[in-house]
């Protein structure tokens, strides 16, 4: 029987984006993997800190609890609060960090980066040439956390969703959606709620 360590995916926001007359409306998923080890997944705009830091309270944890934060990308509404996890691993992309040390990791080649037995991060460029997902096997299944790889669940059917929330290679993500869609039974997409992967 799987023990207690077998992380708990908890969709803390469900992401949206809608087009208005002259703006976009737009925030991402912010998703807890509550293990330990303890990970955000996307942190948001820099106005969602308080609502971040409350969530967390509502389950249990505190900013200092969290041992990962992980941003599926660099854009501004993926990484707002992520300074409220000085104590946390900061993966932003390709990048991977504490305070000012910039730890080597070769996702460029494809390597994955190991957090657990059962949390990995992968390399799913697409989106933007670094963007990568988040990998986590649960008691109901495997669930791919992927920022905006997928926009929302509509997207499967109408490929014009992800190509128009800006794609830096149409021809990299439509490759790493399909390897999603088949590595996986539940996708959280940047920009909506969580979906069931329909096999
Ligand atoms: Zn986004």
């Amino acid at each position: 029987m799987e023990g207690a360590e077998t992380p708990q995916v908890i969709v803390l926001f469900d992401g949206y984006s809608k087009t208005e007359k002259n703006f976009m409306l737009a925030n991402c998923s912010c998703t807890l993997i509550k293990g330990p080890p303890h990970v955000i997944v996307d942190t948001m705009t820099a106005w969602d800190c308080e609502k971040l830091r409350k969530a967390l309270i509502a389950n249990d944890l505190s900013c200092e609890d969290i041992d990962f934060v992980i941003c599926t990308h660099g854009h501004s509404d993926h990484i707002g609060c992520n300074y409220l996890f000085p104590k946390a691993v900061h993966i932003v992309g390709f990048s991977i960090s504490q305070e000012d040390i910039y730890f080597n990791h070769d996702f460029k080649s494809g390597k994955e980066k190991v957090i657990s037995d059962k949390v990995t991060v992968i390399p799913t460029p697409g989106h933007t040439m670094q963007d990568v997902s988040v990998i986590v096997k649960t008691c109901n299944g495997v669930v791919a956390i992927t920022g905006d790889l997928f926009e929302k669940e509509e997207d499967l059917h109408d490929d014009s969703i992800w190509k128009s929330a800006g794609s830096d290679s149409e021809e990299l993500q439509m490759k790493n959606r399909k390897k999603i869609l088949e590595m996986a039974d539940f996708i959280v997409p940047g920009h909506g709620p969580m979906f069931k992967v329909d096999k």
